[in-house]
């Protein structure tokens, strides 16, 4: 439901709507302890409740510790750990949430956005970005607007004192471009997915799974070079004390030690970040490609569909020059960023010809 669009708010009314029971009553019925009173009403959900479990990453499969913590054995006040000091153990149960689900759903929730005060919204609302300057796209609608009268206009624009000129482009033109190039995209990736993985791979500049395994095996070599100098600083210490080792050569032994450690360590930190970024980037193109071929035959676009596949549109300054007004719009896809469509119909044109 988040992904299609709906806020919290909405979420907890069609769960009551369809007699969906709160987790305390339902706790309560299964004889479960609960730490909360229930409601009179056991369908009646709390927005809240519902940003919890949209938020809740236990529910892909991991365990996380340390979300919270004391100051000390007389403060026992339970604070909030911030995200990057939880401990995250992955595959620790079993996922009632899909991964990439989830990560969508976050990315809905940070860029929440305002409803008008018509209470109107629409899907591109959040998605839409001004080529030029890349300021996001306001959605401009009034309670007596038809649909079709629905439009976007640049956020930098006011109409004498902006930074950027207008950029307008009504919501269902809008709908339109991006539903013809999703088909196109689609219906290219399903027919010639092998090429189109060959041509996405080099522009991502994926490494080769062969690429990927020696950086691996470097990795493991520094990392045992890194144990490696540990025993031999200790080593050097204790002849050192032992009178062993003259205090002059301790020194600069130590010191050699020293460079070459920190030296190690900044290489083990880019080839681990280096090697998850580049299974991260080969796991997202398959999950793309999977997504394009789920949509095949795509008629009608659909706020879940838009999301699926579609990280941001950026919307071009109309171009006059032919008399007739011609808007263009450039796709970010989810996972993968941009797909040169145009190149790629027009090299299999040519292999057509040839
Ligand atoms: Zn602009």
């Amino acid at each position: 439901m988040c992904i299609e669009g709906r806020g919290p708010l909405q979420i907890a009314k069609a769960l009551r709507e369809n007699h969906v029971l709160t987790p305390t009553a339902y706790k309560n019925r299964k004889g479960i302890k609960s730490p909360s009173t229930e409601n009179a009403d056991p369908y009646r959900w709390n927005a809240n409740t519902v940003v919890h479990i949209l938020e809740r990453l236990e529910y892909t499969g991991c365990t996380v510790n340390f979300k919270t913590y004391t100051n000390s054995i007389w403060d026992k006040k339970q604070r909030d750990n911030p995200e990057e000091n939880w401990a995250v153990f992955e595959n620790a149960h079993s996922e009632i949430i899909k991964p990439d689900v989830f990560k969508k759903v976050q990315e809905i929730r940070k860029q929440r956005h305002r409803r008008t005060r018509t209470g109107k919204s629409s899907m591109f609302s959040g998605l839409v970005y001004c080529y030029d300057c890349g300021a996001k796209m306001r959605y401009c609608t009034t309670k007596d607007f038809e649909k079709r009268q629905d439009h976007f206009v640049c956020g930098n624009y006011k109409s004498n004192t902006g930074s950027c000129t207008i950029h307008f482009i009504r919501a269902v033109v809008l709908e339109q471009l991006v539903l013809n190039n999703l088909q196109v995209v689609i219906s290219y990736v399903t027919a010639h997915e092998n090429y189109f993985r060959q041509v996405m791979t080099e522009k991502m500049s994926l490494k080769s799974s062969e690429i990927i395994k020696s950086a691996k095996r470097k990795l493991t070599q520094k990392e045992k070079r890194l144990a490696e100098l540990d025993r031999l600083f200790i080593k050097i210490y204790e002849d050192n004390v032992a009178a062993k080792l003259s205090d002059e050569r301790f020194a600069m032994m130590s010191e050699q030690y020293e460079d070459e450690q920190a030296m190690l360590k900044s290489e083990i930190v880019s080839l681990q970040a280096e090697i998850a970024e580049q299974e991260r980037q080969a796991e997202n193109l398959e999950l793309f490609i999977k997504r394009a071929r789920k949509y095949e035959g795509l008629k009608e676009l659909t706020p879940y569909a838009l999301r699926e596949l579609v990280k941001a549109i950026y919307v071009e300054k109309p171009d006059k020059s032919s008399g007739k007004k011609k808007q263009k719009i450039r796709i970010q896809y989810d996972l993968v960023n941009f797909i040169p469509i145009n190149e790629l119909l027009q090299q299999k044109k040519q292999r057509e010809t040839a």
